[in-house]
């Protein structure tokens, strides 16, 4: 997911409708979602769904008022079949709780040709499957009606997004990492199971009327994730199915309505296999957007190179314009950066979402407290694609200061495990960015560091996994010593404190004694620095060190060898994540 410029906010009609923002580039405040039911998981242990398969039906893409709580509302009418094929695990009971939050009618759950009684209310839809048999997997079929509220500010609000591309034609797009797939369908909406599909058909009307007197009826596709398998115009509706084959967060399943012309990049793969890279824009922006992607095929070289093959090829890489800055749906990247590059030459918005394929869809946090492993390591990728691109990691090092700036150390990275938490703060990108900036500086080799990297990537990919789970690859893979520093930058908000001070060598008046520690509530926090005159400090926490300085020429006067080796422990912050206290002055350096 890309970050957030706005406030995050709750929004509520009535008593049903949970709609959860989130914010965009440059956070302003803290977002966390925490629901007050009882998530349906409890109720639902022992089950998951292996599959699902949505078939929905639009009968307009323009938005119909309605009256609500004494005004109106403007809503897209939606109605559906998701078949759910569900399997009981070890502790599966009769009773299936699956997530729907909104204001839905659901009109049947059907269990081998026959209705069953349910319960519908408060986002849950109970039912029982009495009479099934564990390990078997049972195909469920739900019946629901109702409508989709769109995002109120979109793009800082995630939902359902109604906008008009540059002719005027209607633009839908579904985002929902915040409000979840329960916000638009019946499901188990958990993040550490995956489905190994779910095929999305929807059938729409074909054409859109034209906005202007002097323009044309234009023909409306849809795109979603994985590969088109069926499409039928028939009469005034266009029927579309897109099939996803690999395991895929719920959160990215995704789908896109609106006059879209095909192209596709050639690339060839990491084991030499060609390729087609795919990319759905509106028909005006085909030229610039064909000159625009070609960067993809370079980032696509690099990150595969750096972590490994490209994780979905089966289901494709496509990027899909939209009309919010972006989204890493699985093999459909959502993009709506206007084809600009940043200072630095490249479209952060594609080499972003893209190194999520990678990093959060393939390797995937288990729970949504968990998504610093997401966010951090994809947003470390875009530094990595610099690092490609240029050969070296000057270029990188300045976008890595670049983006410290924006870490606000308001609140701890890792939230609560079990209670839908995600801390959408800005630091779960940068500052979990900087976590592995950081060790990488410390322990200085190179290869070796890009190799644990390379091998968290392989170790986990495919599969869900838990913040101790990555940190102790990381422990285990340098040092056993840096689990305690993961962990600490984890759970604190604060960063540790490098404090120092200044000792007289009372054998000689003209050297310094550095004397120096991690603060005492740096507690099991361990991180080797070298400064950048070459000397190395390794504080203890809470005990002080002391170690000759080695001050710069002879022809320095006291005052400013004490300066110079001031400037450097301040520097320490440029290469660490973490802050620097004097305190014989009680001044403070760094973040
Ligand atoms: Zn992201």
């Amino acid at each position: 997911m890309y970050l957030n410029l706005g406030m995050n906010k709750y929004a509520r009609w009535g008593t049903w409708c949970l709609l959860w923002s989130l914010c965009f580039y440059s956070w302003n405040g803290v977002a966390a979602l925490a629901s007050s039911k009882t998530p349906g998981r409890v109720a639902s242990k022992g089950w998951s769904a292996r599959s699902y398969a949505l078939t929905m039906a639009l009968d307009t893409l323009g938005l119909v008022p309605i009256s609500r709580l004494g005004g109106s509302l403007a809503v897209l009418p939606w109605r559906g079949t998701v078949l759910l094929r569900l399997q009981a695990g070890n502790g599966a009971k009769a009773k299936v709780v699956l997530d729907l939050e909104g204001e839905w009618k659901v009109e049947s759950v059907r269990w081998e040709g026959r209705d069953m009684p349910f319960r519908y209310g408060d986002g849950r839809l109970e039912f029982s499957m009495h009479g099934f048999k564990p390990g078997a997997v049972h195909p469920v079929e739900v019946r629901y009606s109702g409508h989709l509220v769109p995002a109120v500010k979109p793009p800082w609000q995630d939902g359902l997004v109604v906008s008009a591309d540059s002719l005027g034609y209607p633009r839908l797009g579904m985002t929902c990492q915040g409000s979840g797939a329960r916000s638009w369908w019946p499901c188990l909406d958990y993040a550490d199971t995956e489905p190994d599909s779910v095929v999305l058909t929807m059938t729409f009307p074909a054409y859109a009327p034209s906005p202007t007197p002097n323009s044309t009826p234009a023909l409306m596709d849809m795109v979603a994730n994985g590969r088109r398998v069926a499409d039928t115009v028939l009469g005034s509706k266009r029927t579309v199915t897109w099939k996803v084959t690999q395991p895929i967060n719920l959160y990215n399943v995704t789908f896109n309505i609106g006059r879209y012309s095909r192209f596709v990049q050639p690339y060839v793969d990491l084991n030499s296999v060609e390729r087609e890279l795919e990319f759905y824009v509106a028909p005006d922006d085909l030229p610039e957007a064909r000159a625009h992607m070609a960067q993809v095929v370079d980032m696509m070289g690099c990150y595969e190179d750096k972590l490994g093959p490209y994780p979905f090829w089966k289901d494709g890489y496509k990027v899909i314009q939209s009309s919010y800055l972006g989204m890493e749906h699985q093999s459909a990247i959502a993009y709506g950066n206007g084809f600009r590059n940043n200072e630095w030459g490249f479209d952060f918005i594609l080499v972003h979402e893209s190194g999520h394929e990678w990093w959060g869809n393939s390797v995937s946090a288990s729970d949504p407290s968990d998504w610093w492993i997401h966010e951090g390591l994809t947003t470390l990728m875009e530094a990595v694609y610099l690092e490609c691109r240029d050969g070296g990691r000057r270029e990188a090092d300045t976008y890595m200061q670049r983006m410290q700036r924006k870490i606000q150390n308001r609140k701890p990275m890792q939230g609560p495990r079990g209670r839908r938490f995600a801390a959408h703060d800005a630091d779960i990108y940068y500052k979990g960015a900087w976590m592995f900036h950081s060790l990488r500086n410390s322990v200085g080799m190179e290869e070796g560091w890009n190799q644990v990297l390379r091998g968290a990537y392989r170790k986990f990919a495919g599969r869900t996994l838990g913040s101790e789970q990555m940190i102790e690859h990381w422990a285990s893979a340098l040092d056993p010593r840096f689990a305690g520093t993961l962990r600490w930058w984890l759970h604190h908000a604060e960063l540790p404190t490098l404090e120092w001070s200044v000792l007289e060598d009372p054998e000689d008046s003209t050297r310094l004694m550095l004397r120096y520690r991690w603060g005492p509530s740096a507690k099991g926090f361990y991180l080797p620095m070298m400064t950048s005159s070459g000397q190395h400090v390794d504080p203890v926490p809470g005990r002080w060190r002391t170690m000759a300085w080695k001050a710069g020429p002879e022809a320095m006067n006291k005052a400013d060898r004490q300066s110079a080796l001031q400037a450097e422990l301040a520097n320490l912050t440029q290469r660490y994540l973490i802050q620097v206290r004097s305190l014989a002055t009680g001044s403070k350096g760094g973040k």
